[in-house]
């Protein structure tokens, strides 16, 4: 369904005017005043506002109360999203005043509608993630070539396409460039994008309101599917499994491109149906690697470039040096020092870089503390010692105890998926997240685990401190 089929501004306008009997003129002045209606999708209500500043302060201050009143009007829950203005773009307002009253902005027109429509962003894609701003090195160059030519001809070279490597690699970023690149290219084409878990919760949704129709409609419509971390789906009902199976075929059938990212290659999917996992190995299928500190030190580079503080080479590859896992932590580290040296109001310098990070890796020294306690009370409670739980050994008496440690260390540590891998006896960042992934369907089908695990964690909190 096309999004100019929603539109909820009289909603919005009725918020507005009970907003402004309840806050004070200062408020609305200085917060409201500055939003203004732009759009509608199927969920979602689209706001402009001046300045990423704006934003952030109304969805502090004010997004839950707007979004209880939205709902109260409409009789269902609509997300707020926001529109950061473009200096040059007419408001919604100046625009609607140069069309007939009651058309829709956008669409109908030539000339001005479409200056408008190409600045609009798609609702489901972050208009961060470009390709503009992803930084190519050898462990991401096949992976990125691909995603650019499948944005330059959608549907044609390489379809369907997966992507694949652990968490903070690059895989959404990739994915949503195909999607705002062809977004921004071709004008009428019908993108999708969606995480398994959005695809899973809205079949059930489906299913619940009895709307099958319409999610078929909304997926076997469209001219390119995306869909964001495809390992959830492993395990899940067979009745989603089978619903992505035939809107895959009727899409490929018809030529329309599709995308997958996965957190492993697809051979290590478990609870897959072999008809999906065949699908998904279809086309092409490429991995990314962690980043080599040449890489990572361009990364750096590229994201310096957006900020107004000036940072130090010296102090870059200080960062590089000591973050190697993945680019979120890479770029988590360089906001922290930022956002240290900025709130002090200090220049940053080696010396600050080096106490900030000694911070970051102080906390991971804590937390391998804690994992030798987490280790130790699990082992207990089953009554293993921890070098089973470090084992190769796979039976289902060891198997269970270890993912319950591992599920623990992931909630209660900082420690990546890598790390906690490496604390089990050398283990796969993959196998954490499977274990992860286990105990959270176990948690949902038996209720007797989550009693269990939240007293293990309590023993561990315990004896971590008196330790
Ligand atoms: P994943 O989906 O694989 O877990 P993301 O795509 O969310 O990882 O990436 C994590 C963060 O790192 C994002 O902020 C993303 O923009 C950034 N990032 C990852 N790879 C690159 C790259 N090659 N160049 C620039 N930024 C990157
Ligand atoms: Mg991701």
């Amino acid at each position: 369904m096309n999004d100019e089929t929603w539109n909820y501004e009289p909603f919005w306008d009725e918020v507005m005017s009970q907003c402004a009997k309840d806050f004070s003129p200062q408020e609305i002045h200085m917060w409201f005043e500055r939003m203004e209606y732009h759009s509608s999708s199927k969920d979602a209500i689209i706001i402009s506002v001046p300045s990423s500043f704006v934003k952030d302060q109304i969805q502090q201050r004010y997004a839950d109360i707007i979004i209880s009143k939205l709902e109260q009007i409409s009789g269902s829950p609509l997300e707020l999203q926001f529109h950061i203005k473009q200096q040059e773009e007419p408001s919604h307002k100046e625009f609607k005043s140069t069309q007939p009253k009651k058309s829709r902005p956008v669409i109908q027109k030539p000339g001005q509608a479409r200056i408008e429509m190409e600045k609009r962003p798609h609702p489901s894609l972050n208009t961060r993630y470009t390709f503009d701003n992803f930084v190519i090195g050898d462990n991401n160059s096949f992976a990125a070539n691909a995603a650019m030519a499948i944005s330059k001809n959608p549907g044609t070279a390489y379809n369907p396409c997966l992507i694949y490597g652990g968490v903070g690699l690059g895989k959404t970023h990739l994915i949503q460039s195909i999607g705002n690149t062809i977004f921004q290219n071709m004008e009428n084409a019908k993108i999708i994008f969606i995480s398994a878990e959005e695809f899973l919760n809205e079949f059930v949704m489906a299913i619940g309101n009895n709307k099958m129709q319409q999610f078929k409609n909304k997926f076997r419509y469209a001219d390119v599917m995306l869909i964001d971390d495809i390992h959830f789906f492993q395990g899940n009902k067979e009745g989603t499994q089978e619903e992505l199976f035939h809107t895959f075929n009727a899409l490929y059938e018809s030529n329309k491109q599709m995308v997958f990212t996965c957190d492993r290659p697809v051979s290590e999917l478990r609870n897959l149906t072999d008809r999906l996992r065949n699908r998904f190995q279809r086309g092409l299928n490429v991995d990314l690697k962690p980043p080599s500190f040449e890489t990572r030190l361009a990364i750096l580079q590229k994201k310096v470039e957006t900020l107004n503080t000036p940072i130090p080479d010296s102090v870059l590859h200080l960062i590089c040096n000591s973050v190697t896992t993945n680019v979120r932590d890479l770029e988590k580290a360089l906001t922290t020092i930022q956002a240290y040296a900025e709130l002090v109001g200090k220049e940053i310098t080696e010396e600050v870089a080096r106490d900030q990070l000694k911070d970051i890796l102080v906390t991971h020294h804590q937390n391998a503390i804690n994992i030798d306690f987490i280790q130790r009370i699990v082992a207990d409670y089953f009554n293993l010692s921890t070098n089973e739980l470090k084992s190769k050994k796979r039976t289902n008496t060891i198997a269970f105890p270890r993912q319950v440690a591992m599920y623990i260390a992931r909630q209660i540590t900082e420690l990546s998926t890598t790390e906690v891998g490496l604390e089990f006896g050398g283990r796969d960042h993959t196998t954490v997240m499977y274990a992860v992934q286990k105990i959270e369907n176990k948690m949902k089908s038996d209720s007797t685990i989550e009693p269990m695990i939240t007293r293990l964690i309590r023993d561990i909190r315990e004896s971590n401190t008196k330790g």
